[in-house]
């Protein structure tokens, strides 16, 4: 599974650290933000490790559209219906934490969200 140690997600794919899981397929894993920033906020991942989206190649495309085309699928599915936001943190400038690739989908009304809008 090229599972990185001290990957934090890499161990949360493995199962050694606890998540509250969204959905699960054999590419990808989605789970709820340990800190929400929006009444629904979760992450989507693949389930191999790549550092950022700055070491996406062309052996990411298929996992990144997966992931792209889950989303709003699974955004309805949590009830944001009215929208939701989509976005990728890349390196130090990006404001990346952690060093697995994640796609964060936030939705629930916008009053409720701790983040502004660009
Ligand atoms: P980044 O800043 O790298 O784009 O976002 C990393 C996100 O991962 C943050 O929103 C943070 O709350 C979330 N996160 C960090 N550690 C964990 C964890 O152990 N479990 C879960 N569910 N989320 C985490
Ligand atoms: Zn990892």
């Amino acid at each position: 599974m090229n599972a990185h140690e001290n990957c934090i997600f890499c161990k949360i794919v493995a199962g050694q650290i606890p998540s509250r899981k969204v959905y699960e397929d054999a590419d990808m894993l989605a789970f709820h933000d340990i800190h929400p920033k929006a009444p629904v906020h979760f992450l989507i991942i693949p389930k191999v490790h790549v550092n950022s989206l700055a070491d996406c190649g062309p052996g990411e495309g298929d996992v990144l559209a997966k992931m792209l085309l889950k989303a709003p699928q699974l955004a309805q599915e949590l009830g944001c219906g009215n929208g939701f936001r989509t976005v990728i943190n890349t390196g130090p400038d990006g404001g990346q934490e952690v060093y697995h690739l994640h796609l964060h989908v936030m939705g629930g009304p916008r009053t409720e969200w701790k983040v502004a809008l660009p």
